[in-house]
């Protein structure tokens, strides 16, 4: 029948706005700026309003999601920063729009190569966001980051991101991909596990 569509249309819109107050009654001002509350109206069983009032509230983001790269450094005992990137290339070399620039140490007495970047840059606004950089470096160095808010009116200034404002401790990339982290570092003590049994 015509216009059947548009009064189920209407029947759900109806649903979710009397569903808000229901729900509103219910669970009172815990269902608005909390985690739980956020959590709560991103399920797909949601009754009610299920949008968030974004920038006080943000969605709650999957461990997997991936916005732009960072650079992973340990942080020693001695309290030294240790940048787990080599500067080998790989990144730079699959990335496909290539945005990535990086720039070798070297070594100023004998002037060979040092394993270690003295230079990285990205062109944010050309990342494609893809993940490949990550997926292909052999040493856990750089990580795809969850943080979108990188909004600015100064393209030059403030979106080609050098090795200073890349760099992010591994607490960090642990805390924003715990699962990720957890079965890096189970196979890197397995790996030196068994390095040490052969020596
Ligand atoms: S981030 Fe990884 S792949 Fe890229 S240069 Fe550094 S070690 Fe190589
Ligand atoms: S996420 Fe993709 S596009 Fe962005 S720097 Fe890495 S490889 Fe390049």
């Amino acid at each position: 029948m015509n216009g059947w569509g548009i009064i189920r249309g209407l029947g759900v819109t109806l649903r979710h706005f009397f569903g808000t107050y229901a729900e509103d009654l219910r669970r009172g001002k815990s269902r608005y700026f909390t985690k739980q509350g956020v959590r709560e109206r991103s399920a797909s069983t949601v009754r009610g309003i299920f949008t968030v009032q974004y920038p006080e509230e943000k969605l709650i983001i999957p461990e997997e999601f991936r916005y732009l790269p960072f650079l992973v450094y340990d942080e020693l005992e001695s309290g030294e920063k240790k940048i787990r990137c080599t500067s080998c290339g790989i990144c730079a070399k699959v990335c496909p729009p290539q945005c990535i620039w990086i720039e070798r140490t070297t070594d100023p007495v004998t002037g060979r190569p040092v394993p270690a970047p003295v230079a990285f840059y990205i062109d944010i606004d050309i990342c494609m966001n893809c993940g490949f950089c990550a997926e292909y470096c052999p040493f856990d160095a750089i990580k795809m980051d969850h943080d979108f808010e990188i909004a600015s009116y100064d393209r030059k200034a403030e979106h080609i991101y050098a090795l200073e404002k890349l760099l992010k401790p591994a607490v960090y990339y642990q805390s924003i991909r715990p699962e990720n982290f957890a079965r890096e570092e189970a196979s890197r003590m397995e790996k030196e596990a068994k390095t040490s049994s052969k020596s």
